[in-house]
Formats: C-alpha cells, sequence, structure tokens
C-alpha cells in the first residue's frame, strides 16, 4: 500500500482470519491480563499493548496509524478535539518561560489559546505577518523558542503556507516546526515532506467529513533530532515521572512517545473509541471528497470572481490570487472547498445574502460534505471593532463559505439566486 487513495480505504486495519472486516469498535476502557508480568511490560514500554483506554484503545490505534502513514510520519496521537491536539502538542515541549512564535494568520480558537490562555500559564506567543520577511520572522526566535506555528491554508483568511520561507528559520535555528494541516489534509499536502517536523488536526473537519465526531490529532514526524541541540532540556534528561526515561533516547519517537505516555497520562484529551470508528470511516472516502470540494471549489471561485455583486474573493485557485503560485507548489492537486469573499455594500448586504440562500446553510462549522457558509462579523467574531477585525484580516463583509461535495451546479446557482435578490 503506498498510494494515498488506497491507504484512505484500508490503511491502519488488517484483520487475521476469522476477524471483523471493518474496524471494531472496542468499547472497553480495560485490557485483561494473565499475568502481572504482562502488565509490567507494558508500563516499561517494552511490549505493545493496550492497558487503559486513556493511553491507547484498539479502535482509536487504527485511526492513528492510518493517519499516520497518510501523512509519513512516525507515530500520531488522537485526541478528544483540534483544540485539545494544539494544547497537548505545544505544552509537549513549552514550560513557564518559553515562547511560541506563531503566525497571526490562523484559526480563532488557536488565536485565543497562544494570546489570552497559554499566557496565563507563562507560556508567551509571539505573532507574525505571515507575508512578512524571513529575517524579520526570525528576529522573534530567541533560546526561549519552542515551536513556529502555522497553518497550511489558514481559517477564514485563506492565507497559504510558505514551507519554506519558515522550515528554514526552523532548521537553522534547530526550532520543532508544527503546522496544522486541517484544511487541507495529507491527500493535497504532506507538511512533513516540506520540512514540518509536527502536523496537528481537527479531525472534526474534513478527515470526519461529515459534521458527526469531535476530534483531533498530532502526527510526530520522526524528523527532529532532540540531541542535536540542548533548547529541549527537558528531552535530555531522565523523566522521575516515568521511571528514568529519557525521551531523546528513543530516537525518532520521542516528541510522540512523551506526548503519549507524559501529556497524555496527565492531561486525559484522549479520542473516543466512537469518534474514532466515525472519523475512520470517514476517511475511507477522503481522497475521492477532497478532488471534489476542489474541483466544486475552483468552479465556484471562478463563478463569484466574475459576478458583479462580489466585491473580493479569496481562493488559491484563482491565478488573481495572491497565494496561487505557492499554492501550485504546495498543494497542486486542489486547495479544498473553503474560501471567501464580500459582497458589495458592507456588513448588512453580507447577512442578507446569507439569508436568502436555500440550499447552503448558515453554520459555525466548516469542511464537511455539506456546503455552508458564516458571516464572522456577526457571529463567531461579533465582539470585535470592525478596526480589531480588520486587524487580524477579517473584513466586515467577509463571508466564509465551505464547499460542500453537492453537484456544482446547484452550489452556484443557489449563490446566484441569492446575489440576484440582494
Ligand atoms: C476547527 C479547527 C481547529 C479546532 O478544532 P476543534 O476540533 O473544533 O477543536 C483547529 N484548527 C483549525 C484550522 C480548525 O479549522
Amino acid at each position: 500500500m503506498k498510494n494515498l487513495d488506497t491507504i484512505c480505504v484500508q490503511g491502519g486495519y488488517t484483520p487475521k482470519s476469522g476477524e471483523p472486516r471493518v474496524t471494531p469498535i472496542v468499547q472497553s476502557t480495560t485490557y485483561y491480563y494473565e499475568k502481572a508480568g504482562e502488565m509490567a511490560d507494558l508500563f516499561d514500554l517494552k511490549a505493545d499493548g493496550y492497558f487503559y483506554t486513556r493511553l491507547a484503545n484498539p479502535t482509536v490505534d487504527v485511526f492513528e496509524k492510518k493517519l499516520t502513514a497518510l501523512d509519513g510520519g512516525v507515530m500520531g496521537i488522537a485526541t478528544a478535539s483540534g483544540m485539545s491536539a494544539t494544547l497537548l502538542a505545544v505544552l509537549n515541549v513549552c514550560n513557564a518561560g518559553d515562547n511560541v512564535v506563531a503566525s497571526r494568520a490562523i484559526y480563532g480558537g488557536s488565536y485565543n489559546l497562544f494570546s489570552v490562555t497559554l499566557p496565563k500559564y507563562g507560556i508567551e506567543c509571539r505573532f507574525f505577518d505571515p507575508d512578512d520577511t524571513k529575517e524579520n520572522i526570525e528576529r522573534l526566535v530567541d533560546d526561549k523558542t519552542k515551536i513556529i506555528f502555522a497553518e497550511t491554508i489558514a481559517n477564514p483568511t485563506i492565507v497559504v503556507l510558505d514551507f519554506e520561507k519558515l522550515a528554514d528559520i526552523a532548521k537553522r535555528n534547530k526550532v520543532l516546526f508544527m503546522v496544522d494541516n486541517t484544511l487541507v489534509t495529507p491527500v493535497l499536502c504532506r507538511p512533513l515532506d516540506f520540512g514540518a517536523n509536527v502536523v496537528i488536526y481537527s479531525s472534526s473537519k474534513y478527515l470526519d467529513g461529515h459534521a458527526v465526531a469531535l476530534g483531533g490529532v498530532i502526527i510526530d514526524g520522526g524528523n527532529f533530532d532532540f540531541k542535536a541541540t540542548d533548547r529541549y532540556k527537558e528531552f535530555l534528561v531522565p523523566d522521575e515521572s516515568y521511571h528514568g526515561l529519557i525521551y531523546a533516547d528513543l530516537g525518532k519517537t520521542a516528541f510522540g512517545v512523551k506526548c503519549r505516555v507524559q501529556m497524555m497520562r496527565d492531561l486525559g484529551a484522549i479520542m473516543s473509541p466512537q469518534n474514532a470508528f466515525l472519523t475512520n470511516l470517514g476517511m475511507e472516502t477522503l481522497a475521492l471528497r477532497m478532488e471534489r470540494h476542489s474541483e466544486n471549489a475552483r468552479k465556484v471561485a471562478q463563478f463569484l470572481s466574475t459576478h458583479p455583486k462580489v466585491e473580493w474573493i479569496l481562493h488559491p485557485s484563482l491565478e488573481s490570487n495572491k497565494y496561487h503560485d505557492i499554492a501550485m507548489k504546495y498543494m497542486p492537486k486542489g486547495q479544498g472547498g473553503m474560501m471567501s469573499f464580500g459582497v458589495k455594500g458592507g456588513k448588512d448586504k453580507a447577512s442578507e445574502f446569507m439569508e436568502k440562500l436555500e440550499m447552503i446553510a448558515i453554520v459555525t462549522h466548516v469542511a464537511d460534505a455539506r456546503s455552508c457558509v458564516l458571516h464572522p462579523a456577526s457571529t463567531t467574531h461579533r465582539q470585535l471593532s470592525t478596526s480589531d477585525l480588520e486587524a487580524i484580516g477579517i473584513k466586515e463583509n467577509l463571508i466564509r463559505l465551505s464547499v460542500g461535495i453537492e453537484n456544482p451546479e446547484d452550489i452556484i446557482n443557489d449563490i446566484k439566486q441569492a446575489l440576484d435578490a440582494i
């Protein structure tokens, strides 16, 4: 199995003779062993196996293995949500006094985590403008910087990540490069191929694809040498809470094992077996869906770009888009279904347009099979003033459109009749 569309269908699970063909849901917190010694070997990481579902579960395991294979990583850790994936990945390397250097163009929840919540625990975040020069961004990195963080395609500003620029900074300074790849998925772009060390997902979006299961994943790329720098001292000294384990001695899986045996043990935000089952099922069609999402979005973007009532439109498939060349370099097969655009006439016209839509629904979610829209200025970001919104790149007439996998003609016709009606 080497092609990504095959791994989507068959990856992670190979039944033995007589076992269920479909990944079973192992709805058990606990696992039985005949001898105490067997359990002791598990605790000592001498043997592979399950002892408690907070640390690992066979259904969750299948999902983690499939996504790890898709991304080309060495280990995956599934979490209760995308937010807990980001939190655990950050806490795995950051202590009070450390800092994260992050793009300003990131998901609102991650922005709040970095700008409000983590500082309360002494972890500082330094934001950069993703269009800024390499030199200016690198100036933010100091000896307390543990992570450089960005999104492949940012939600909802549709900024496309210039991997090379950030990977160079990360490599030169021997800092972990962490990428949230939620809106693209490994089917369209594998961040590890372009210098990322850790990949984060909210599996609640395209991976599940049907808006039924909340979840997140941390993929350890296994390509960061914790012994080549003294930046991550915690990886070089024995963990007394895990009988003296030195994580850097584990080599490629240092980040992932620490994340599981220390972070998951203490913070406990694991994905449930039910959600792993549903997400894994959804992922069987991921390659097909991403192709259709991208193709539909390309058509919708083309339509919007020529409509007289549309003031501006952002989708990297458009040749006029600022990030078109970068997108062609890193995700030539497609750029997913997320776009944003502005209708002429400001905030009120934007709300009016949304209400005129018939098939496309107004929801907070994005990136599932059904087309949907959101007007951040009157919903998710309504507490912000116009100038606050502009500062994070959100215009007040911005409409976020997540193009689904319906027939593109029906999607375009719905948008067309709503635009005609305002
Ligand atoms: C939704 C989202 C998250 C947060 O994920 P949840 O599963 O909702 O916790 C993080 N990053 C991106 C890019 C997202 O779109």
